[in-house]
C-alpha cells in the first residue's frame, strides 16, 4: 500500500462530503508555490525564466496559511521552484502540520540532506523528490550533471531517518520506456512510498519547446511504460488516473480540483496556464471561465495536455461519483498487471526520438548569488 490509510481515510471522507453537499467543483490538492527562484534551471521549466525581481519574492507563511485555510483543500502540494530554499519553509511546514494537511513537498533534493535537521517525521509530510529517470535521463531533464546522484543521496538520508518520500518524474518525447521501467525497480528497492508520474506540458516560458508529447505519443509512452508491470511497483496516484494516460479512459480535465496560488495570487486557470489572477479563492471558482479549458473546450492551449494537475483529480472524482467508478478503483487496484503483449513488445521500438545533448545552463549560481538569494 503506497499511501497511509489515514489519509486515504481523510481525501475518501472529503469527497465524499463535497458530493452530498452537491458541489460540483471542489479543490482536492492546492499546489501552493511558495516562490519561483530554484538551483536548478531545467529546459522544461516554466519558473526560473521569471526575472530576477519576480525571483527574489517569497510568500510569508500568513500567506500560505491564509491560502490552506482559504481553499479547504485536504492535501498541499508545495512546488516552486526550490521550497527548500524558502528561508521560513520549516515554519510553512510545522503551520500545515499543525493544520493536519497532508504535504507534498516537492524538491529536487540538492539541498534535503543539508536542510532536513528543519523537519520532523510525520505522516503529514511527504518529501516528493523530483527523478526524471535513471541517472543519465535525469541529469540531461534538470540540465545538472550529478544531480540524481545527489538526489539519491537525499532519499537515503530521509528514509534513514523515518520521513515518508515519494517520486515525482515528468515524461518528456523521447523517454525511453524500458529505462523509465528499470528506474522504477531502482526506486523500489530504494525503498520509496511510491511513484508519482505525469507528462510534461508545453509551458510557452519553457526553454526546450520541442520535447513535449501529444495525447496520442503520451497514451503510447504511457501504455509501454505501464503495462505488464511489476507487482512490487508502487504509485502514488489514483489508479484510474494511470488507466487514463495509458488511454483505457478519457476524463474531461478538472483544473479547479488542483488550484494553484503563488507571489501574484490565485492562478487562472491551473497550475500551467496564466490566464490572470484572483486575489481570493472565492473570485477564482466564481469568475474564471471553466469552459473554456481542458481538451474537450477546444482551448489550443489544452489540445495536448494529460498532465497530473489537470487530470487526477477528474480520476479521483469518477471514483466517488458512482459504483461503476469505484468499482473500477477496486479493480484498478487489485489487478494492476495490465498484461499486453503489443506493449511488451513496443519496449523494444526504436523510432523514437532522441534527447538533445545534454545542456549545461551554467551560470545559475552566479546568478543566485548575484541576486544574495
Ligand atoms: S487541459 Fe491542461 S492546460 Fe488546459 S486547463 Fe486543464 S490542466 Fe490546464
Amino acid at each position: 500500500m503506497s499511501v497511509p490509510v489515514s489519509q486515504m481515510w481523510t481525501v475518501a471522507s472529503y469527497v465524499v462530503r463535497q458530493k452530498l453537499a452537491r458541489r460540483t467543483r471542489y479543490p482536492l490538492v492546492l499546489m501552493l508555490e511558495p516562490l519561483f527562484r530554484c538551483n536548478l534551471a531545467c529546459a522544461g521549466c516554466g519558473k526560473i525564466q521569471y526575472p530576477a525581481h519576480i525571483l527574489k519574492r517569497q510568500l510569508s507563511p500568513e500567506e500560505c496559511f491564509a491560502a490552506v485555510d482559504e481553499c479547504g483543500a485536504p492535501v498541499v502540494s508545495i512546488p516552486g521552484g526550490e521550497p527548500l530554499m524558502h528561508p521560513e519553509i520549516d515554519q510553512i511546514v510545522a503551520g500545515l502540520v499543525a493544520r493536519k494537511k497532508y504535504i507534498y513537498l516537492c524538491t529536487n533534493a540538492l539541498l534535503l540532506k543539508e536542510k532536513i535537521h528543519l523537519f520532523q517525521p510525520s505522516k503529514y509530510l511527504t518529501f516528493s523528490v523530483h527523478l526524471d529517470g535513471e541517472p543519465e535521463h535525469h541529469d540531461l531533464s534538470v540540465c545538472r550533471e550529478g544531480g540524481y546522484d545527489i538526489a539519491v543521496e537525499g532519499i537515503r538520508e530521509a528514509l534513514k531517518l523515518g520521513f515518508r518520500v515519494t517520486t515525482n518524474t515528468t515524461l518528456f518525447d523521447g523517454a525511453d520506456p524500458k529505462s523509465v521501467r528499470a528506474f522504477f525497480d531502482e526506486m523500489m528497492d530504494l525503498g520509496i512510498e511510491g511513484m508519482m508520474l505525469s507528462p510534461g506540458y508545453s509551458y510557452d516560458k519553457a526553454p526546450d519547446q520541442q520535447h513535449f508529447l501529444g495525447r496520442a505519443r503520451t497514451r503510447r509512452l504511457f501504455r509501454s511504460i505501464l503495462s505488464n508491470r511489476d507487482p512490487k511497483w508502487r504509485f502514488n496516484l489514483s489508479p484510474l488516473f494511470l488507466e487514463f494516460l495509458m488511454g483505457k479512459r478519457d476524463y474531461p480535465c478538472t483544473p479547479w480540483g488542483m488550484p494553484t496560488y503563488n507571489i501574484f495570487g490565485w492562478q487562472k486557470p491551473c497550475y500551467l496556464l496564466q490566464d490572470g489572477y484572483a486575489d481570493s479563492f472565492a473570485e477564482l471558482m466564481q469568475e474564471t471561465e471553466w469552459n473554456k479549458y481542458g481538451t474537450e473546450s477546444g482551448n489550443l492551449a489544452c489540445a495536448n495536455c494529460m498532465v497530473h494537475s489537470g487530470y487526477e483529480a477528474s480520476a479521483v472524482d469518477h471514483t466517488f461519483s458512482s459504483l461503476s467508478g469505484f468499482y473500477a478503483t477496486v479493480k484498478a487496484t487489485l489487478f494492476s498487471r495490465y498484461a499486453d503483449d503489443d506493449a511488451l513488445n513496443s519496449l523494444d521500438d526504436d523510432d523514437r526520438s532522441l534527447h538533445p545533448p545534454l545542456v549545461q545552463i551554467a551560470n545559475v549560481n552566479e546568478t543566485l548569488q548575484d541576486m544574495q538569494v
